[in-house]
């Protein structure tokens, strides 16, 4: 202990170049950019029309991400290409496309069916908060509600929590921006003792990623507002609670769960 949180590439990298001994700690989860590339490779490798993977992200640390060797499925990374939010919205700029005039389209299924806690993690304390919500017992609205009260959420770049858990107190602590990380490894090479820590490198999380469009610093409380009100009108809020998904692990992700959604960034460390 404690287990890192995994989904932030530039926060691997950055415990990869400075604490290596550290690996060893981070979760063997792919980021969600990565498995949702994976389940679709699968999916779709041996079907007559081909497919090319382009992940929209919010920072070009994921463009180094897809890079990667140990993503690597069938001889090559299942992300064809990644392109910023902002050289999105430049594209769409540049071409002329007027949102209003485009025919609105379902999402494919199974992959358009979506979770409130897969919607928060882009904000920090969201990748927590959807593990709180996932190995609390206590399934009830008020459960949900409480642990949102418990110290997950809020801008600031160190936040800590202890929370219930069975028997006993998890102590977790989630830090945005890399600084808040160096010291909070500082602290716990001195012997503080953590259970879970999710670290994103941006301060705030992903909605402040470098790839996204410049915002003033009240605008990052309100994308994480908005996410937390996406997340309010979501009818499910547990990872558990998507039917697709928990069916592939009978079909596309039989026996191959690890293979697919995990990696082992401990064997660069060794
Ligand atoms: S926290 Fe920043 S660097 Fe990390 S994945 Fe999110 S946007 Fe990218």
């Amino acid at each position: 202990m404690p287990l890192f949180t995994s989904c932030c590439p530039a926060w691997v990298q950055y415990c990869e170049k400075n604490h290596p001994e550290l690996l060893k700690n981070v979760s063997t989860c792919r980021s969600p950019m990565e498995m949702f590339a994976s389940v679709i490779h699968e999916e779709h490798k041996t079907s007559a029309r081909k497919h090319y993977h382009v992940a929209v992200m919010p920072c070009t640390a994921k463009k180094f991400e897809a890079t990667r060797e140990e993503y690597v499925l069938d001889g090559k990374n299942p992300v064809d290409a990644v392109i910023t939010t902002q050289e999105l919205i430049q594209m769409i700029k540049e071409s002329g496309i007027i949102f209003s005039e485009i025919e609105p389209e379902a999402v494919d299924m199974p992959f358009g069916a979506s979770t409130g806690a897969g919607v928060i993690f882009g904000v920090t304390g969201g990748v927590t908060e959807a593990v709180l919500r996932r190995v609390s017992s206590d399934k009830s609205k008020t459960a949900l509600a409480a642990i949102s009260y418990h110290g997950v959420r809020g801008m600031e770049g160190i936040k800590e929590a202890v929370i219930p858990y069975g028997d006993r107190q998890l102590k977790i602590a989630i830090v945005s921006g890399l600084g808040n990380a160096s010291a909070l490894i500082e602290k716990i090479k001195s012997g503080v003792h953590y259970d879970f820590v999710e670290v994103m490198a941006c301060p705030g999380g992903c909605i402040n990623g470098a790839g996204q469009p410049f915002v003033a610093p009240d605008g990052k409380v309100q994308r994480g507002d908005g996410l937390y009100a996406a997340d309010k009108m979501c009818s499910t809020k547990r990872s558990e609670e998507n039917m697709l998904v928990m069916e592939m692990y009978n079909g596309v992700l039989k026996n191959r769960v690890h293979e697919l959604l995990h990696t082992d960034y401990a064997r660069r460390g060794e």
